[in-house]
């Protein structure tokens, strides 16, 4: 643990820097030295943000110190830091070098990491105020200046509290006003101090608690392994493979149960669709101080919960991508479940991805990460077979639990008798299920009414007048929306192509399966959760609630229903379709498929009767859709593996995707065929074949928020060789005017 600790400590001639380096938010790769003005010396470290002249108007511009220094840097005249912006370092010397490596990976601006990792709510102090605490002057020290009556029953309510008081409560006890008790302060009689103080910590509601299972061997040997890692303080990384209830989370358990005993925290990261109170629950059943971090806190609890986790007083953190930023001060293990989630990459800067963050901090802080799915991602799967991380799997469901019979039915039958939503088989199985007490589970991909509308006569679809995206019409809101820019159209009365009046509504939402088994079922009781249901998290508690005490017999939705849900009563799955994914033109649509399958499948079947799942597909001789029925995770990684390996795609090869948009089409063409030639033309100074560049060519959303957007590839077997053309072909790189281009590195959705 020696080395670990020593790290985590900043070097000792830290307060003697007389030049600090800065760096903004912005893509720039640099940063800036200042001098340190004499009277902020000792009080500008690492971590803190700084106020700076920067840039052509040299305005004062918040930045962020990352390091300090006695040597000046070069003999020019230096500017001067204006301000020192916080009392304390908002970042660890842990947290500003697993920054550095997001910036240099991912190909963005230190400064711009640095603003995304830190929340809100703590730039602003959300919630604190300066507030003065009063302390009584020891005997000896008290003045001559005597107090008035009223003044020395404040004063004694002051001894009789024995801690730091603020006006407000002294005033209240000794039912006097404040300027009575600042005369306490003025006439010597006390001292004041001001100190930040949080305005209202956020209650919580008791739990019961729970005691740890008596581990099956295969979870046992699991959680040796991993408290062997945890207790040797040695960053390896553990893939967790086991099928939905075969208890993963109980492994996560015992293995945090290993770091408190340590003394140490835990940072677990869940998809945010899947941080349920359920999810909450068992973790807060099992121990005392959690601290979950959600997209609904309001920012007053958010940064008190990072104010207490930075004082070491949460033993685990919950939270989707970002939580793994919380700032632990002696972290001791990260867990990321669902690994596989795509929701783990960031879609905007810093395009991060989780999983390989998390790495990064697992080596940076000497800890072991659990990877935990029952459908791993292949890049996981690969770097286990080549033995650079461990698997550990749980091969059985707990209690001999028997897995879900999954069944297709082949939609290319069905379809003859009319565009309904559900095929004869399953309606009939829904009529099964509930008449046995059981309930149903409906899943459907895509939300509102109908996904294509579309003129019969001359084959117009409607699109969206800023992205080149067909429209969903929604019937409860009667309007054509768009689900990438959220612009919204009227219902058109006739085709806005060809003006005839005929218009065809196709492809099935949730809204009009919902409106189909609410009008085939009239006596069962349904509920739709998908986005525009359920716009508040309360109300998605009270409708998972009411599904849990069978207040509802049928519950249909998107995949907010499809993940991390455990219900035993749940019976019947139907997909409406297993189609959606297949046709997006991505190499990771079968993985998407096969997922999705797995996952939806797991909802079932966690009770004592054994579940049932009906998949709905046009496309039943699908690979993917056959080795999900099958829940044969292997059969799908022997099929897809080596066309990822023909193709050079991950998780053999690594990707970065570059992608250029413009307003008018023409120049994003013109100025996407500049910059890929640049790339082309480095590629003379690597081995031949180390690096390749594939395109341009129109991106598959190539109009986007008004934006045309063109793409390029490139793949590489080594991540670094890949970075470096990116820095050599981007180097004095002047676009066209209203150009602006980004470097997906490791995208996850072309
Ligand atoms: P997963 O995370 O893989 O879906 P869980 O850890 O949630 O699996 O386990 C599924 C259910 O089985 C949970 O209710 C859990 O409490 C229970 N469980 C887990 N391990 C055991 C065990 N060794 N003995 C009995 N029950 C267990
Ligand atoms: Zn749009």
């Amino acid at each position: 643990r020696k080395l670990f600790d020593e790290a985590k400590l900043p070097p000792e001639d830290e307060d003697a820097g007389l030049y600090a380096q800065v760096v903004f938010n912005r893509p720039l790769r640099e940063s800036f030295t200042y001098a340190i003005p004499v009277d902020m010396v000792g009080k500008i470290l690492a971590g803190k943000r700084v106020l700076a002249p920067f840039g052509r108007g040299n305005n004062r511009t918040t930045g962020f110190c990352v390091g300090v220094s006695e040597e000046p840097p070069t003999t020019q005249k230096l500017k001067s830091i204006a301000a020192v912006l916080d009392e304390a370092p908002l970042l660890t010397p842990s947290m500003l070098r697993l920054t550095k490596w997001i910036a240099d990976y991912y190909a963005c601006g230190w400064g711009q990491v640095l603003d995304a990792v830190l929340p809100h709510a703590v730039k602003q102090r959300s919630g604190t105020r300066w507030t003065v605490f009063l302390q009584p002057v020891p005997e000896e020290k008290r003045p001559e200046a005597k107090l008035t009556a009223k003044q020395q029953r404040a004063f004694e309510s002051l001894i009789d509290l024995k801690r730091p008081a603020t006006i407000k409560e002294l005033a209240q006890s000794a039912r006097c006003g404040a300027d009575c008790i600042k005369a306490l302060v003025t006439k010597g009689w006390a001292t004041s101090e001001r100190r930040r103080v949080h305005s209202r910590p956020p209650v919580l509601a008791p739990i019961v608690w729970d005691r740890p299972r008596a581990l099956n061997p295969h979870q046992k040997a699991a959680v040796d392994a991993i408290g062997g890692a945890i207790r040797d303080g040695i960053a390896k990384t553990f893939l967790l493979h086991g099928v939905t209830g075969s208890g993963k989370t109980e492994v996560y358990l015992q293995s945090i149960a290993e770091v408190v005993k340590l003394g140490r925290e835990t940072i677990v990261l869940v998809p945010e669709i899947s941080l349920t109170p359920q999810t909450i629950e068992r973790f807060r059943q099992r121990f005392d101080e959690v601290a979950v971090l959600h997209s609904h806190l309001s920012d007053v609890d958010r940064h008190w919960h990072w104010q207490r986790i930075a004082r070491g007083e949460v033993q685990v953190v919950i939270g989707a991508r970002s939580a793994l930023f919380a700032p632990c001060p002696n972290l001791g293990l990260i867990v990321i479940d669902e690994e596989h989630e795509t929701t783990f990459k960031q879609e905007t800067t810093p395009r991060y991805q989780a999983r390989d963050v998390a790495a990064q901090r697992s080596r940076l802080e000497n800890v072991p990460l659990i990877l935990g799915s029952a459908t791993p991602s292949l890049e996981s799967w690969l770097a286990a077979r080549q033995r650079r991380i461990e698997l550990l799997s749980l091969p059985e469901r707990v209690e001999n639990l028997p897995m879900p019979r999954v069944t297709t039915v082949d939609m290319r039958h069905e379809y003859r008798s009319g565009a309904r939503a559900l095929s004869g088989v399953l309606r009939r199985a829904v009529i099964e299920t509930v008449d046995a007490k059981g309930q149903v589970i409906l899943f459907l991909n895509r939300r509102g009414f109908s996904t294509t509308i579309l003129c019969p006569s001359c084959g117009h679809v409607e699109s969206c007048e800023h992205c080149e995206i067909s429209l969903t019409f929604h019937k409860k809101l009667d309007r054509l929306l768009c689900h990438f820019c959220d612009a919204e159209f009227p219902v058109p009365s006739r085709c806005s192509s060809c003006g005839l009046p005929s218009i065809r509504y196709a492809g099935i939402g949730t809204e009009r399966l919902e409106e189909e088994v609410t009008a085939l079922f009239p006596n069962y009781r349904c509920a739709r959760m998908d986005s525009d249901t359920m716009r508040s998290a309360p109300h998605y508690d009270k409708v998972l609630t009411a599904f849990r005490r069978g207040e509802i017999d049928i519950l249909l939705g998107t995949q907010m229903i499809a993940k991390g849900l455990d219900f035993p009563n749940v019976h019947l799955v139907g997909v409406v379709t297993a189609d959606t994914g297949r046709n997006i033109p991505d190499f990771r649509a079968s993985e998407r498929t096969f997922q999705l399958i797995a996952q939806v499948a797991g909802r079932t079947g966690r009770g004592q009767t054994p579940g049932r799942v009906l998949v709905q597909t046009f496309n039943p001789d699908d690979p993917a859709i056959l080795a999900a029925t099958k829940h044969d995770y292997h059969r799908f990684v022997n099929e897809e593996m080596p066309t990822r390996k023909e193709f050079g795609y991950p998780p053999f090869d690594s990707l970065m995707r570059v992608i250029v948009r413009a307003k008018d089409e023409e120049v994003a063409r013109h100025a996407s065929k500049i910059l890929a030639a640049r790339f082309r033309a480095c590629l003379s100074e690597f081995p031949p074949g180390a690096v390749r560049v594939l395109g341009p060519a129109p991106a598959p959303v190539a109009k986007l928020r008004d934006h045309y957007r063109m793409h390029f590839q490139v793949h590489s077997r080594q991540p670094a060789l890949r970075q470096k053309l990116l820095e050599m072909a981007i180097k004095d790189l002047q676009l066209p005017g209203d150009t602006e281009f980004t470097a997906d590195v490791d995208p996850i959705s072309m």
